[in-house]
Formats: C-alpha cells, sequence, structure tokens
C-alpha cells in the first residue's frame, strides 16, 4: 500500500493526482504488487498518512499563507525532514526552497531543498511558454518532453555549504525558518543554456536526495506521463523498497 498525497490548498493539484492515476492505469502489470491510493492533502491527518507528497504549481504566497492559516505549515516544515519523496512543481519549488528573491514579504518557506530560487524568473514578456526538453540525461529516453513554464521559478544559486544562517531581510532576500539541512548532494537535472533575451544559464529541475523541484508544469503536458512516471519509479516505489529491505 502507498499512499501519495498532493497538497490541495491551492493551484494545480487535480491535475498531478490524474496524472499519476493514468499512470498505473496504464501500467497494471508493472505496478501489480503495489495498492497505490492518491489523496489530497488539506490537513495534518491527511498528510501524516502519506508516502510521498506533491506540492504543486499555484500561488506560492497564497500556498504558505493558506499553509498557515490551517496550522499546517509546522507540519510540513516536519515533512521535509523525513526521508519520505518530495516534489514541488512550480509554487511547489518555491515553498521547498531555503532563499528566495523576488519573494513577497509574509511569504513563508520549507527549506528541504539547498537552493536559492527566484520567482518570476522570465519576466513579463516570458510570462507564459512551452518548450520541449531533452530530459534523456535521467528518464531513459525522454528526448522531448512538452514543458510548460507560468510565470516560472528557477533556481539561481546552489547553496552546496548549507543555507546561510537567516540574514535581515534588507538584501530581499527571503530565508526559510526551518531548522532543518538536507545534507543530499544537489543535482542539476536540467538547465536552459538561454531563454529569448536572458543569455545565461536557467536551472529549471535539481534534486537533493529525497527532494525534487522543477519549475515547470508536468501535470500540464498534455497527455504525455512520463514524468509523473519516473518520479513514481525513481522516488516513490524506490524509496518503499527501501524501507521494506530492511
Ligand atoms: N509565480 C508563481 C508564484 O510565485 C508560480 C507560478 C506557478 O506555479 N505556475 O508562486
Amino acid at each position: 500500500e502507498i499512499t501519495l498525497g498532493v497538497l490541495a490548498l491551492q493551484g494545480a493539484f487535480r491535475e498531478h493526482i490524474e496524472y499519476f492515476q493514468k499512470v498505473i492505469e496504464s501500467h497494471p502489470q508493472e505496478y501489480s504488487k503495489f495498492t497505490f491510493t492518491f489523496i489530497e492533502v488539506k490537513t495534518e491527518d491527511q498528510l501524516r498518512r502519506c508516502d510521498s507528497l506533491v506540492i504543486p504549481g499555484g500561488e506560492s504566497t497564497s500556498i504558505s499563507l493558506i499553509a498557515e492559516r490551517t496550522n499546517l505549515l509546522q507540519p510540513l516544515m516536519d515533512y521535509v525532514k523525513s526521508e519520505n519523496p518530495i516534489w514541488g512543481t512550480c509554487a511547489g519549488l518555491i515553498f521547498l526552497s531555503k532563499q528566495l528573491k523576488n519573494g513577497r514579504v509574509g511569504q513563508k518557506l520549507l527549506g528541504g531543498l539547498n537552493v536559492e530560487v527566484t520567482r518570476n524568473a522570465f519576466g513579463r514578456q516570458l510570462d507564459s511558454f512551452e518548450s520541449p526538453l531533452d530530459f534523456s540525461s535521467f528518464i531513459p529516453d525522454c528526448h522531448a518532453f512538452p514543458t510548460v513554464f507560468i510565470r516560472a521559478p528557477v533556481i539561481t544559486e546552489l547553496l552546496h555549504d548549507g543555507p546561510t544562517e537567516s540574514k535581515s531581510e534588507s538584501d530581499s532576500i527571503f530565508y526559510s525558518q526551518n531548522n532543518y539541512n538536507n545534507k543530499a548532494p544537489i543535482e542539476v537535472l536540467h538547465s536552459l543554456k538561454n531563454h529569448g533575451k536572458i543569455d545565461h544559464e536557467l536551472i529549471v529541475a535539481v534534486r537533493q536526495g529525497h527532494i525534487l523541484g522543477t519549475s515547470f508544469h508536468p501535470e500540464l503536458a498534455t497527455d504525455d506521463y512520463r514524468f509523473h512516471k519516473w518520479y513514481i519509479d525513481e522516488f516513490v516505489v524506490k524509496s518503499k523498497n527501501k524501507s521494506t529491505d530492511i
């Protein structure tokens, strides 16, 4: 029995659940030894049931404010410290970061990924766009995955030495208040060499141990479930097998 939860406070949570269901339905043999349950997570009790959590895209300030208002912020901060796999897309990536540029006052960060993220990094002209990206270096044979970027953040710094101690916010950088330091190495899974008028590298997918963050929305990739399948195989099933091996 594997329970995969999608944080359902705001944003594109239903799409994630549909995509995961499609993956299981279309590979019945492959997953026959597991029973998957996909749930929307709005309460601490629901969060406790989850073997893995996905934080969807939407609006990161709203997600953090609703989490605070519903007493879910601390449970979420504790959840990132557990070894359970977590995946944040877009606003979810922002929420999982240690450091945030271009954040909004009052916005809280879960601090699971030792990276600096910059919100709305593509600027007004490039509010949203689609682009086929080559993910074959980590997803077998996935040479052109249809990625959707919507007012997307990018990862602007890898904090290899661990997070900076919370400084004042005068330099317009926000810091997570979660006292957790993810010790796993930070892997850049994909970066764009440049984009439009932006002529430097833009990191759009990272992994740090049990936590995955993507700038884009694979749950909006029309009928392409490969990214969700990879997450189930590489994160969820592997961590389940590890815990039953012992
Ligand atoms: N710009 C949004 C934010 O700051 C993220 C956009 C998205 O999730 N598609 O939270």
